[in-house]
């Protein structure tokens, strides 16, 4: 769908008096070859529904609404961005749901419930910073786990999202991460790209779940294991993992207990928390 007629970002938010809020991580993208790059960096959108958290003034939307999607839902929380993305709703006929709320306490089975029934689910999403993580934990763990993830991020986050074990940058949310889902890097973006620029540069991390992801339970504990073991990384794991069952936990999970955190990878973690589990 070509939306080549509606008015450039920039006249639009001029024309109506909006200023980013700090409050709100406001750092829109405004030019849509950047925007369209990122919808394209996702997997196939064919037969998907999209649902992108904080659309702001829909320059990521724009994009989705000329991709192959077949629904977009945006949800965003700073009503002041209603008015131009209900105008948008209008001109993709259809395929935007446009609606008020926090991401961190909606429902996406249920929105998708409601405006795209029986479809499969990705997230795309230029993040508010202050909320990325959280809202990532919830799309891993939570009940709603989407097919694909395509997410910009503080590029320090995106970075310990996709890090190796022994990177300096490994840590617990990339072991979460990784254990549920393949996680990499896909893009970077300077500050500059923003506006208004933030203090720091971005990157987009693309997630996609793992069929074999482990359950409810594995995570709870893997969870724990990643808490204790990353709270103390310099510590061997006899010693940061004591409390939860130090050398004979290390033992019943195969993992030498003189280890350090940041030298397991991800499915030494996983066996660290089946063993937690089995105690
Ligand atoms: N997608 C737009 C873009 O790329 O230009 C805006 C991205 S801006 C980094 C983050 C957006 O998320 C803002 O529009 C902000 O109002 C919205 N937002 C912040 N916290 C939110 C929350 N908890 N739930 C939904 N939207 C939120």
């Amino acid at each position: 769908m070509n939306l080549s007629h509606l008015p450039p970002l920039r006249e639009t938010l001029a024309e109506q008096g909006l200023m980013a809020k700090k409050s709100f991580g406001q750092h829109f993208l405004l030019d849509l070859n950047v925007t369209g790059k990122i919808v394209r960096l996702a997997p196939s959108l064919a037969g998907h529904v999209v649902i992108e958290v904080g659309p702001g003034p829909g320059g990521l939307t724009r994009a989705l609404i000329d991709s192959d999607a077949a629904h977009v839902i945006a949800v965003e929380k700073d009503a002041r961005f209603l008015p131009l993305l209900n105008e948008l709703a209008v001109a993709a006929q259809g395929r935007l749901s446009v609606i008020e709320g926090d991401a961190l306490e909606v429902d996406e089975a249920a929105l998708i419930a409601a405006h795209a029934p029986g479809l499969p689910g990705q997230i795309i999403s230029n993040l508010p910073y202050n909320v990325g993580t959280p809202l990532l934990i919830k799309w891993l763990t939570g009940p709603y786990r989407p097919a694909a993830m395509t997410l910009m991020f503080q590029k320090e986050v995106a970075q310990r999202i996709a890090a190796p074990a022994g990177a300096d940058a490994y840590g617990r949310l990339s072991v979460i991460s990784q254990a549920i889902a393949e996680a990499r890097i896909v893009m970077n973006l300077p500050a500059r790209a923003f506006t208004p620029p933030p203090k720091v540069d971005s990157a987009v991390a693309q997630l996609v779940p793992r069929p074999d992801a482990p359950g409810e339970k594995i995570v709870a504990a893997l969870e724990k294991v990643t808490a204790a073991a990353f709270g103390q990384r310099r510590k061997m794991l006899r010693s940061s993992l004591k409390l939860l069952g130090g050398d004979a936990l290390c033992a019943a999970a195969g993992i030498d207990a003189n280890a350090r955190a940041e030298t397991i990878p991800v499915s030494g973690f996983i066996a660290l928390a089946q063993a937690l589990l089995s105690r």
